[in-house]
């Protein structure tokens, strides 16, 4: 990681402001901008954890702060320690530690033992740009205080990023949810993260989750989820064209000669849209380009040279291939709508559930028209599969949509990805 320091911008600063804040300091507007508060916040920090207060965030700092970015500490069993005690030193709680160690006996603790204490925090930030990076450290901290979680990698990205997936529950019901399909799109991810986290805590804590019974649906059905299908798209709006990514001057022509990728860019890194890459009235996709005046790779709607050309489509189908999902969801943004019809084609039980997703979300239900209507992964699997399958295009406004709308898009959303589980 870079050296942070001030008058610095980015993902990287916004993510540090957001943990500063996290943990109870005051680093000023949650910007990405490394101002002069930020700076304060930082050397209090430092102050507090033995550090030299030069406010730069520098390899002990963040090495220091880096504890509290994965939400929790490795902790060694020490004389007269129980879990009580040690739950009150990190702000947590006994319930918490249990979960993250299964196993483990409370009443006898050896010295020496090695345990996990998450922290009494979140992990999954939604007040800031949710780059790859943040999601697969966020894995790392979820995965390492809800180890009943199964996380893995379903492919690769064109510049070799993981496609993660997360798996809750262990029920013989099958689903599978993905988000951004669509570069701009990355509040979905946010928003899957989110659920995940939530879904785990009401697991470990016994709780309900709006109001539902999460260890029931856990024995019931198996949630399989990828948050980030297009995570070299993300990174490109997000973190901006960096001069060693190996398409640098062709993504500057694809983009009209623009270095400004921040608004307008869909597709994956090599200009195709995945959500045009399936195959799914493929040809259809491909004719309509002439339309819109598409020639080649570009910002959206270029379908590829021939149906899952591009590694990231090509890995969801395969990871559909290998399931036996009932039901899936495609996350995009925005108009508050949902899909659920491809062609002609209603899958058995596809109006009833569009119905009650509507019901639940508030969302309107369309028929897509032109090219939305094919070659997208909801397209393909109703067409492959003839199961219920839906694109639901969260919150309202101009792509990328601002952070600020996550706490509506989750509220709208929650029960409608509970009830996906079990419908
Ligand atoms: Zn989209």
């Amino acid at each position: 990681m870079r050296v942070l320091r001030l008058g610095l911008r980015g993902s990287d600063v916004m993510e540090i402001q957001a943990l500063l804040r996290k943990i109870g300091y005051n680093p000023g507007t949650i910007d990405g901008v490394f101002g002069s508060q930020t700076e304060q916040a930082v050397k209090q920090f430092q102050r507090n954890n033995g550090l030299t207060p030069d406010g730069v965030v520098g390899a002990n700092t963040y090495n220091a702060l880096r504890k509290f970015l994965l939400g929790y500490n490795a902790y060694t069993i020490k004389p007269g320690d129980n879990l009580y005690t040690i739950s009150r030193r990190y702000n947590t709680t006994v319930n918490r530690i249990i979960a993250a160690n299964p196993g483990i006996v409370p009443t006898n603790l050896r010295v020496g033992q090695r345990i996990i204490v998450p922290y009494g925090i979140d992990v999954v930030d939604t007040n800031i740009d949710y780059t790859y990076e943040i999601m697969e450290r966020d894995i790392v901290g979820l995965k390492a205080r809800y180890p009943f979680i199964e996380t893995g990698i379903a492919g690769k990205s064109v510049l070799g990023k993981n496609l993660y997936y997360i798996k809750l529950g262990n029920g013989p019901n099958q689903v599978f949810y993905n988000g951004a399909h669509h570069g701009l799109e990355w509040i979905t991810s946010v928003l899957l993260m989110k659920f995940v986290e939530n879904f785990s805590k009401a697991y470990a804590d016994r709780t309900t989750l709006a109001g539902n019974d999460v260890r029931n649906i856990w024995s019931q059905s198996s949630i399989y989820i990828i948050p980030m299908v297009n995570p070299d798209g993300v990174n490109l709006i997000l973190d901006g064209l960096k001069r060693d990514n190996p398409y640098y001057s062709r993504l500057i022509e694809w983009n009209n000669g623009s270095t400004d990728f921040s608004r307008v860019w869909q597709a994956n890194i090599r200009g195709v849209d995945l959500n045009h890459n399936y195959d799914a009235s493929w040809n259809l996709s491909k004719q309509a380009e002439a339309r819109y005046g598409i020639t080649g790779p570009g910002p959206t709607r270029f379908s590829g040279p021939y149906p899952e050309s591009e590694p990231e489509s090509k890995a969801v189908a395969d990871f559909t291939r290998s399931h036996n999902f009932r039901l899936v969801l495609a996350y995009h943004s925005q108009g508050e709508v949902i899909y659920w019809t491809y062609l002609n084609i209603i899958p058995p039980g596809a109006q009833r559930i569009a119905q009650l997703f509507a019901d639940v979300s508030g969302y309107t239900l369309s028929e897509p028209a032109g090219t939305a209507s094919y070659a997208g992964y909801k397209d393909w699997f109703i067409d492959k599969y003839r199961r219920p399958g839906f694109t639901i295009e969260v919150g309202r406004g101009i792509n990328p949509l601002p952070i600020s709308q996550f706490n509506e898009i989750y509220n709208d959303n929650i029960e409608l990805l509970l009830l996906a589980a079990i419908v």
